[in-house]
């Protein structure tokens, strides 16, 4: 009697084992696409973190903040020979069908990036009177240089940057001194992207993004989150690259560093008013419509002047991002 149950029991955990292995050869299940309620960038997050565990990163900052500046003030934050091109190198990490987003999604972004840091952009005009003085053309051109497409078996990537390691399953950036690398990826936390300033380790340089925030859909076919559905997350995250901060600068009537930019009391969400005012200092409208603040992507369409010259100033010779700008 004993030694049938044992071989019950056997029988069982080898149907089991059997379930178990055929399950593994089964296509990856689809997840459902993220649907985020606000927008969140962990930029600053990393950037603490960075600086807790590299010592010397808030040291090579501070000296690239006083490089910017003295580029500002002798008006060198100019293009070189009239245009910088940034060659884009993007990795899609996926594991599901839908997280391996297509060709035209991922040049839908180069398209994106190439209308905001142009001032090209079709919701340009949307920008209020009182802004328009400071509404600007940053100059800088994007072509997709390679896309890479890496199969992975993990379900979600978090700040750690694991995403851009080949040895823990993502992606290494390839030669970041002479490109932007951008990754696609299914990020946790509901973050929609995050990206690392001038300064930081090359081996992790660059910017992610929510693979269903990539690109526009009114571009190119895709399964993309609400509200976060026109690039401007890719937009956002490539103006950190470029050393710009959050408009509201990371604390309560904070600075951007940014001379154009009213101060603002933090974040803003959704579509706020025209009229939305900081209750900060003098009570200045709000510049929500920036691309460096928290709205929809439908409701954020400009850079400043202020924000173009520091932007440029990472390329200038000698700059942190010099490499760009020959
Ligand atoms: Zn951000």
């Amino acid at each position: 009697m004993k030694r049938v149950t044992l071989a019950s029991i056997a029988a069982v955990f080898i149907f089991f084992a059997c379930q178990k292995n055929d399950a593994a050869k089964e296509p990856v299940e689809e997840t459902a696409t993220p649907q985020l309620t606000e927008r969140k960038c962990a930029a600053d997050e990393v950037l603490q973190q960075q600086m807790a565990a590299d010592p010397a990163l808030r040291q090579r900052m501070q000296e690239i903040e006083k490089f910017t500046s003295r580029t500002i003030a002798s008006g060198n934050a100019r293009l070189v020979n009239g245009v910088i091109e940034i060659p884009v190198v993007v990795h899609v990490v996926y594991r599901t069908t839908a997280e391996n987003i297509s060709d035209a999604q991922v040049q839908s972004q180069i398209d994106v990036l190439n209308e905001d840091f142009n001032n090209t952009n079709t919701d340009r005009t949307k920008v209020p009177d009182h802004f328009k003085g400071d509404q600007t053309n940053v100059g800088v051109r994007f072509v997709l240089a390679q896309t890479i497409r890496k199969q992975t078996k993990k379900r979600s990537w978090g700040t750690n940057d694991d995403v851009k390691r080949s040895s823990r399953d993502g992606s290494s950036p390839i030669d970041p001194a002479n490109n932007l690398n951008m990754w696609s990826c299914n990020l946790s936390q509901s973050l929609l992207g995050y990206a690392q300033f001038p300064g930081g380790n090359p081996a992790t340089d660059g910017v992610v993004v929510l693979y269903s925030a990539v690109g526009s859909k009114d571009k190119a076919a895709g399964t993309y989150t609400s509200n976060y559905n026109l690039g401007r997350t890719a937009t956002h995250e490539v103006g950190h690259w470029m050393n710009l901060r959050h408009i509201w600068g990371d604390a309560t009537c904070g600075s951007d560093l940014v001379g154009d930019t009213p101060q603002h009391n933090t974040s803003n969400g959704g579509c706020p008013s025209a009229t939305h005012r900081s209750t900060c200092t003098g009570t200045p409208l709000e510049m929500w419509m920036n691309y460096m603040d928290y709205t929809y992507d439908a409701c954020m369409y400009m850079f400043s002047n202020g924000q173009r010259d520091r932007m440029l100033a990472v390329f200038a010779a000698n700059g942190p991002r010099a490499a760009f700008g020959q």
